[in-house]
């Protein structure tokens, strides 16, 4: 569920039409809904109630201030993958003690300033990189909490882009070597080994790779233990999807999930973390954008909208199916029509839909795609300089924009000529 919803023959983004924003800010723009993010985030509180647990926001999904300012006042925890990102979660109020450090290529110097700024935990990912955060906090005169990304082998059935949890992946070390991995870090005296790491994928849309993984988790729990560690915290990544069309099979719920964790770790007795992004912003929020030509193909019309790949990169480089709906609502009875709903970049991969049905449009008219929220804003560019696009928060009958269009000096101007130029 979410806030975007049409009244009266227009859409609303809470209680404001989307039109009223676009007229102030232009477009294109993403809008974020609040009461769409915090319903997300309580929906995963709720659902791990009665465990001892804390939800960090995985913020790589959507990461302007003002939502992680909305996420934290809830309560929420980070999941940070930069520096970046770690002093973004600073500046936005969460605590050192509520940012979790994931990532397969953490620095020194990261490393450095999230030991000396606090920190949860970092997730870690390789031997090196143990080393690397033991020589650190032994520099700094601290200990570093750590748990170990393990790697289940499991198929997490998404986009091989987005799956994390098979041998071949990157990601994490292979379950199978943890008790020789776990019995030297605990040698390592900058290091205090609190817990077990996995994080198998994401827009995961059945439960069962979750189960397969976490039941590998529970067994290495109790293996850890009689090692003599004192594993008392896992962190279950993210990874949970949401539904992009309203047609096909919805994922599995927070309280489906929340359910299969009591299940296999509950008799555990440990601190349970989950790193949600997707689905705390991925239905709350759209992007905005105008039609600037319908033009006339063969076979079916384009329609070029102002918006493009640089913008919203997921159908391009995800083959991301996303809803596009006119902002005005169509009239009952009106015949949809097949468009292919491009963007003005250079690419034939500048393309959002191919033959999608709907109602007739015109240049000038309004289109919101649905569920942009996540992997939206963050993962835009300035390819062809076109300046990022602004994000705007809605609150009630609030809104405000929270990162504002870059003008074209400001984009130019970040270049620096040489001095033989
Ligand atoms: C990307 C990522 C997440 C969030 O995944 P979602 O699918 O957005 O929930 C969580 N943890 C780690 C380590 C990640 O890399």
């Amino acid at each position: 569920m979410d806030h975007f919803l049409y009244r009266d023959g227009a859409l609303f983004a809470e209680d404001v039409p989307v039109a009223e924003i676009a007229a102030a800010v232009g477009t294109p723009f993403y809008v974020y809904s609040t009461a769409t993010l915090l319903r997300h985030f309580q929906l995963f509180d709720d659902a791990l109630a009665g465990m001892d647990h804390l939800v960090c926001y995985a913020m790589k999904a959507a990461s302007n201030q003002a939502i992680l300012k909305t996420l934290a006042q809830a309560g929420a925890g980070m999941d940070v993958v930069s520096q970046g990102e770690y002093l973004r979660a600073k500046a936005a109020g969460v605590p050192g003690d509520k940012i979790v450090f994931s990532g397969v290529g953490k620095t020194a110097e990261e490393i450095r300033t999230a030991l000396s700024g606090g920190i949860r935990q970092f997730n870690v990912e390789s031997e090196p990189e143990m080393e690397v955060i033991n020589a650190v906090a032994l520099d700094l005169g601290v200990v570093a909490p750590i748990t170990v990304r393990v790697n289940p082998d499991v198929d997490a059935k998404t986009h091989a882009k987005i799956a994390t949890g098979k041998s071949e992946n990157k990601f994490g070390i292979p379950i199978a070597k943890a008790r020789e991995v776990y019995a030297h870090a605990a040698t390592l005296k900058g290091l205090d080994v609190i817990g077990i790491d996995v994080h198998i994928g994401s827009q995961l849309t059945e439960l069962e790779p979750f189960r397969l993984a976490y039941q590998k988790v529970a067994e290495l729990t109790e293996t850890l233990r009689a090692d003599g560690h004192d594993i008392r915290r896992l962190d279950l990544g993210g990874g949970l999807g949401i539904p992009y069309t309203r047609s096909n099979e919805a994922p599995p719920l927070p309280v489906e999930y929340g359910q299969l964790i009591k299940d296999t770790l509950g008799h555990l007795n440990v601190e349970i973390e989950i790193e949600p992004g997707r689905l705390i912003a991925g239905n709350a929020g759209l992007m905005v954008s105008k039609v600037i030509y319908v033009k006339e193909g063969e076979g079916r019309d384009f329609l070029i909208l102002d918006g493009a790949m640089n913008d919203l990169i997921r159908p391009a480089m995800y083959e991301a199916h996303h809803d596009i709906v006119p902002v005005v609502e169509p009239e009952p009875g009106l015949e949809p029509r097949p468009y292919d709903i491009v963007g003005p970049v250079c690419e034939t991969g500048d393309t959002f839909a191919k033959a999608r049905l709907m109602p007739p449009l015109s240049a000038n008219d309004l289109v919101a795609f649905r569920s942009a929220g996540a992997y939206g804003a963050v993962m835009a560019s300035e390819y062809n300089s076109r300046p990022l696009i602004p994000e705007v928060l809605v609150h009630g009958d609030q809104f405000a924009v929270i990162r504002r269009r870059p003008d074209f000096d400001e984009m130019i101007n970040r270049d620096t000529i040489p001095e033989w130029l």
